[in-house]
């Protein structure tokens, strides 16, 4: 029996989910987000399952450095570019492609010797179309695309990219406002177009259409991970399957008597004589320490709840619903039957915070289902 915390990481689910999001972007190029190795989920493992993406997408050239020295030959871009100048010369090394969002960056580009004679570097032009974190104020864009194409070391195919602040809010008209900003900065142009993530790719048709007779690209990282990007719905509302499944064992079960109380600080009391069961989670694995009484978990199949505070190596439970429940059951607390949206709720988060903090204690295994 193994006590630890196991997340089964479903291989399956990532390319059925992967598929899907091809289906949806009617014809877009797409790119895997796999940031945060891959939401949490493993770089390499998703990568591998994502080898029909178009492209990878990581946050930092660390990342394309790991999926490099895994032997990925995908291609990769990096959605912040390089750090300083140096990390110009590991980009062509590597083959990356570098999201430009700063002067600086133009800078060190402009600056570079022996560029020329080298394969170029494909370069994304980030737009800040309203978002106000990365990318260069629409003034400034035609004078940057032009300088970018004139270098010699840079691939004169350049693709503009923005990205959305509130595109998960289908009604929130900042979103209509981006796209209509990026299309007046890039309407004359010539380059590919990428503007969608997950929620853009579901709620604003706009932002996928091709321009200017450009392939254009989506961004998705939560919906290949089946994590829903919609207030109130979970990934499977919207037709896609949870990737990862969170699961640990029971390693205690007993009766206590009512109006005795449960864990640290004594916080909750049992209203009568009950079964209370101890699984082997806490927040020293990832499981979140905000998740208050009442958050549903799984005891095998039955649905049962978190009673008393998180502790760092385990949790408590009500056992009242899985009245035969024993030392050595599983405990499910997210995955393919419980929603990491429900939990999220209950822990005030959302689902993308919980699956990026998994701890290193936790074991992962990968099926293919
Ligand atoms: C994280 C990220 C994405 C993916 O966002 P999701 O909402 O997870 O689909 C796309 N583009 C950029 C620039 C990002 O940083």
């Amino acid at each position: 029996m193994s006590r630890t915390a196991l997340a089964t990481i479903h291989l399956g689910a990532l390319r059925r989910n992967l598929a899907r999001v091809r289906e949806l972007g009617k014809g877009a190029k797409v790119m895997a987000v796999v940031k945060a190795d891959g939401y949490g989920h493993g770089l390499e493992r998703v990568a591998r399952a994502c080898a029909q993406a178009d492209a990878l997408g990581v946050a930092a050239l660390g990342d394309g450095l790991r999926l490099r020295s895994a032997g990925n030959r995908q291609r990769i871009v990096v959605l912040s570019g390089p750090d300083e100048p140096g990390d110009l010369a590991e980009f062509r090394r590597l083959q990356l492609d570098a999201v430009i969002h700063h002067e600086s960056q133009l800078a060190w580009l402009a600056a570079e010797r022996h560029a020329a004679g080298r394969r170029p570097l494909r370069a994304w032009l980030k737009i800040d179309t309203g978002m106000h974190r990365l990318g260069f104020d629409p003034a400034r864009v035609a004078d940057v695309h032009a300088k970018l194409r004139a270098l010699p070391g840079v691939d004169a195919d350049i693709v503009l990219m923005t990205h959305f602040a509130a595109s998960d809010e289908f009604d929130n008209g900042l979103t209509a406002a981006q796209i209509a900003r990026f299309d007046e900065v890039t309407a004359e142009l010539a380059g590919a177009r990428s503007l969608a993530n997950s929620a853009g790719l579901l709620g604003w048709p706009t932002a996928l259409a091709a321009r200017g007779g450009a392939q254009s690209w989506v961004r998705v990282g939560g919906l290949l991970y089946g994590l829903s990007v919609v207030d109130g719905k979970t990934g499977a509302d919207l037709g896609f399957e949870p990737a990862m499944t969170l699961s640990t064992r029971l390693i205690s079960v007993k009766q206590v008597k009512r109006s005795e109380r449960i864990g640290y600080a004594a916080t909750w009391e049992c209203p009568e004589d009950m079964p209370i069961g101890v699984a082997a989670i806490g927040y020293g694995d990832g499981y979140p320490r905000s998740a208050q009484p009442g958050t549903p978990v799984l005891v095998n199949a039955a649905r049962a709840a978190i009673v008393g505070r998180v502790s760092m190596d385990l949790i408590t439970i009500d056992l009242r619903n899985a009245p035969n429940a024993q030392v050595g059951d599983r405990v499910t607390l997210w995955g393919r039957d419980l929603p990491v949206e429900t939990i999220a709720a209950h822990a005030g988060t959302i689902s993308y915070d919980l699956t990026c903090g998994m701890t290193r204690r936790v074991l992962f295994v990968e099926d293919d289902d």
